[in-house]
This record gives structure tokens, sequence and C-alpha cells, in this order.
């Protein structure tokens, strides 16, 4: 991505979270989304109803998304038909356009970018729903961070000369790095962003409703708003209980540094005491 500089405030660019943080999570969708995930693992994968939301619970909290979870205990699904069942049946209209929030991010001067997990068709309808399409400079999605690979099924010529065990241990190799899945909160993730967002992590502010998600934003080295609580949870400098409290929270997102300095240098004024 170009980067996007001397705007003349304290941050170059501010990196979104969207799902609960560009909209509030009582609106429904996190939990519609779990539900589908939990029929995706009953109906597609053939887990066994008792076991599915432990264990949809239970993969998200250890690989940061159930998907990356089934991925990683070796479950095999094409990621956009997961994406299509998962993201594609959501109550989309419960989405309503923000003008209030549209119109604070086209005056924050910085660069702005969506850094999701979801994949790119759930960002384009979420954005449209709120009426925000037009209001980032980019987006760091799924399928971003974890762009199509080449499938696993040829043996190189070093291969040839191993023995057959060792073909098919290297081949079992293979295919688990290839399911394993790039996303939040791991650092990798994090480091990721800033470096295909091109941005210096010192110049950023991170918004996340994830606890989580801001605990390893700030071991990236990112300034980081936790979003939907009044109060701070470790690794977070800012704590919003919506994003439209953005501007009483950080007005130093408007603030010309410049202009910011010359205040505090700047003499007092004299008093004249005009007397009648
Ligand atoms: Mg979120």
């Amino acid at each position: 991505m170009e980067a996007v500089r001397s705007n003349g405030t304290k941050y170059d660019c501010l990196l979104f979270d969207m799902d609960d943080t560009l909209y509030p999570l009582s609106l429904g969708i996190n939990l519609a989304c779990r539900r589908n995930i939990e029929e995706y693992m009953l109906h597609q994968l053939h887990i066994e109803e008792i076991e599915v939301p432990r264990m949809c619970l239970d993969l998200y909290k250890e690989y940061g998304t159930t998907m990356a979870g089934l991925k990683a205990l070796g479950y095999e699904f094409d990621n956009d038909e997961f994406h299509a069942y998962v993201h594609g049946r959501l109550p989309y209209e419960l989405l309503k356009p923000d003008p209030v929030l549209r119109n604070l991010l086209l005056s924050m001067p910085q660069q702005k970018i969506i850094f999701t997990n979801a994949d790119r068709a759930h960002v384009a309808q979420v954005l449209s729903g709120l009426g925000l399409e037009d209001c980032f400079h980019g987006v760091i999605c799924f399928e971003t961070l974890n762009p199509p690979s080449e499938p696993v099924n040829c043996i190189n010529r070093m291969d040839e000369k191993l023995p057959r065990s060792d073909i098919e241990t290297k081949k079992n190799k293979d295919l688990s790095l290839k399911t394993q899945i790039l996303c939040k909160p791991s650092v990798e993730a994090m480091e990721a962003a800033i470096r295909i967002a091109n941005v210096d992590p010192k110049k950023t502010i991170f918004f996340d409703d994830s606890v989580r998600n801001i605990a390893s934003g700030k071991a990236a080295g990112l300034h980081t708003v936790i979003v939907g609580r009044s109060t701070l949870v470790p690794g977070a400098d800012y704590a919003l209980n919506s994003i439209h409290n953005i501007r009483e929270a950080l007005p130093e997102i408007w603030e010309d540094e410049g202009e910011h300095l010359e205040q505090i240098i700047q003499p007092p004024a004299v008093e004249t005491v005009v007397q009648a």
C-alpha cells in the first residue's frame, strides 16, 4: 500500500477492526455469525452436535478464529465455501447507514485502513450497509493475509532421493503449513498488517473491540484503542464506549502538531486593563 505521510498530526495511520468496532456488538451480527459457524461444523464437517458449541469456542480462543482452529485440527474445506456459508447468510439488513461515523472518518486527516480477520465479500457488505464504502484507503482482510497458494501435489527432485516414509512426512509437513491461517490476535498477523500497510507503528493507532487483539497490537508497537468498553484493558492506551466518542477521547487525531507546539511556546499575552 502506498503510504500517506505528513498530515501535520501526531499520527499517520488509523487501523480499524470492522466487526463490533465500527458497529455495536448489540446489533446481533456476531451472534448470527457464531450460529452459522456452528451450523457449518454440524452439517458440513459432521462434528457431533453435543461437541460443537464448546469446540467452536475453544478453537476460537486457541487459534484466533474457529476456522483457523478447524484447519489446524486437520479438517479440510474450501475457505471461500466456509466464508460464503458463515458470512453469506448474515442478516446484513440489520446494518444501517451511520452518517455520524462517516463524517468523523472523512474529517480525519490520516490514512485509514480496515484490518479484519473476515473475508473481502463480508467487508464489502458491512461497509456498504454502514454507508462507509468510500471512507477507507485500503482493506487488510483474510485474503490479504492468506493468499491462495499452489497445491501441494508435486515432489521435487531432491525429494525423489528420500525414502518413501520421509516423503510422506514432508508432504504432511507441507500440508500442515498450508493449513495454517494467519489471523489476529497473533503478533505475526499484526506485524504483517503493519508491513502491508507500510506504516510506522509508532505513528499508527489501532482500534479493536477484542481484548486479546489489543494486547497483541500493543506488542507489535501500535498505539491502541479498545472499543465497546469504558475501561482500559491490558495493552490499551484508550477506551471508547462507542466509536462515536472518538473525537472527545482522541482530539489529537485532528490536532496539528505544529499548531500545538506554537500554542505551548507562545508567551502569555499581556493583559491590558482598561479602566473606564
Ligand atoms: Mg471485532
